[in-house]
């Protein structure tokens, strides 16, 4: 056996046990590992690159749109989160408390920042007078501790690294404006940068941000069939402005509660590039977030080093000053063949090879991660053919699993099709909810699937229909589907 069949033999198959092959792709491609307290992870170097790449991408969109970033601090004071008590019991069990600073108890206790809504809401009540600061639209990039009994890396671990954006508004609607704002921003973001195709809509009042008057959310299925948010969009109405009094004088001089929203995306758009494009052989990275986007592979055949290496650095300077993220992998202890599947199992999207043949005839090979596509190209037609391949699989990976999405997203004829359609092939259930959350927690209860989101464009959608459980007269559509 050959050092590539053991490279590839040691990946456990996505079909036989789908969890175990998420976490050896990530420990393998080296995204991340455990770290040594539980339900901690490290984001190991390859990984924390596409978390740059996630955050350069989206950061440059929160600015575009008007925001600027800020930093507010990691703690928050006791007396802060209960000033505000559906907030505070939505997230006590999940509180991180420091209770001294060095041998000295503190008089009152601090909080691992669980979210910034009360510490970034107090600041606001300083900073904001009249109609004439409004709106503050800020941003922050932060880590995040919320204690989780449950982890799993990338998904949900106790830390992990987000941006959360506070805006405060002068009117409902300038709030909701925002809030809708940044949900399609977000879905735009996921379905351009990362090829995962979402459904953007509303949450129930059930699964909403605690304190929030209405949680918009982004989701998107996974190649197992079960959902993942990927990103909330809250309109907060006036709830915190009230607890942290947050007013402003308005263009009449009368006193007036801003209207607030909140938003966020994290880490966990990790996982799901890995759920959403991974296959048996590992890591699919859409180009526009890949560390690497192109891997050069001399081979090393005879006199290479002389023959070979020389053309293979050449393409590697004129790629990079064309700005291509490249590697060329000159690496002696490694046969090619090892070489392919390490950076196949890695995600890299295009590999290209090249050996003494080519070098002779000014030709190289380029091999799709994708599809596996190979392609004789000549030298003089990189500069054009290379940023186009690359284009043509950040489409692919995004039209492949748009397909999975509408294939995988069911109509039932009743109750007892939704059990069934959730049991044995999971997806989306779209169906008609009388809006009763007697019905929505009798059908989470009996078959774990909860309501995802409810579209905005009820109207268009849903004109008349039965609740797929109690058969009430209803009007309003909504993806069901087994979540993470
Ligand atoms: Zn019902």
């Amino acid at each position: 056996m050959n050092k590539t069949e053991r490279f590839v033999k040691q990946l456990t198959r996505k079909s036989d046990d789908f969890s175990g092959w998420y976490t050896e792709i990530i420990r393998k491609a080296e995204l991340a590992d455990y770290a040594p307290m539980k339900g901690m992870m490290v984001i190991r170097p390859y990984g924390y690159a596409i978390w740059e790449n996630i955050q350069r991408l989206m950061d440059r969109r929160i600015k575009e749109s008007g925001h600027m970033n800020a930093y507010f601090p990691l703690f928050i004071p006791e007396s802060f989160l209960q000033k505000e008590m559906e907030h505070l019991e939505g997230f006590a069990p999940e509180v991180a408390w420091v209770t001294h600073g060095g041998q000295e108890e503190l008089e009152e206790r601090l909080a691992v920042r669980p979210t910034s809504e009360a510490i970034i809401g107090s600041m606001y009540a300083k900073w904001i007078k009249s109609w004439r600061d409004l709106p503050v639209l800020i941003n922050q990039w932060a880590n995040i501790v919320r204690w989780e009994k449950v982890t799993r890396p990338f998904l949900r671990t106790t830390e992990f690294l987000w941006q959360e954006g506070h805006t405060a508004h002068a009117t409902f609607d300038e709030a909701q404006e925002e809030t809708l704002k940044i949900l399609s921003l977000y879905k735009e973001f996921v379905e351009t940068e990362l090829a995962i195709p979402v459904l953007a809509g509303k949450k129930t009042a059930r699964e909403k941000f605690a304190g929030a008057l209405e949680t918009y959310a982004i989701e998107a299925l996974m190649s197992d069939g079960k959902a993942l948010q990927m990103g909330t969009s809250h309109n907060l109405g006036q709830h915190f402005s009230r607890v942290f009094n947050i007013r402003f004088e308005d263009e009449n001089q009368e006193l007036q509660y801003v209207w607030q929203t909140s938003w966020g995306t994290s880490t966990r758009m990790i996982g799901a590039v890995i759920m959403c494009h991974g296959d048996d052989s590992g890591l699919r990275l859409p180009p526009q977030i890949a560390p690497v986007q192109v891997v050069i592979v001399p081979i090393s055949l005879g006199n290479w080093k002389e023959n070979v290496l020389p053309q293979a650095k050449k393409i590697e300077a004129e790629f990079k000053k064309r700005g291509l993220r490249v590697k060329l992998d000159e690496r002696e202890e490694f046969t090619p063949g090892w070489k392919f599947s390490e950076w196949e199992m890695r995600g890299v999207p295009l590999r290209i090879e090249i050996g003494p043949k080519d070098v002779k005839t000014n030709r190289i090979v380029s091999v799709r991660r994708d599809n596996q596509k190979k392609e004789s190209l000549g030298l003089d037609s990189l500069e054009k053919k290379i940023p186009e391949i690359l284009e043509d699989i950040q489409k692919s990976l995004f039209e492949k699993a748009l397909k999975f999405q509408v294939e995988n997203t069911h109509q039932v004829k009743n109750y007892e099709d939704f059990k069934e359609t959730i049991e044995t092939q999971r997806g989306f259930i779209r169906v008609h909810w009388c809006g009763d959350e007697a019905c929505e927690d009798r059908i989470k209860e009996e078959t774990m699937a909860t309501i995802r989101v409810i579209p905005l464009d009820q109207d268009l959608q849903a004109s008349e229909g039965q609740c797929v459980l109690c058969q009430k007269k209803a009007s309003v559509l909504a993806y069901f589907a087994r979540g993470y």
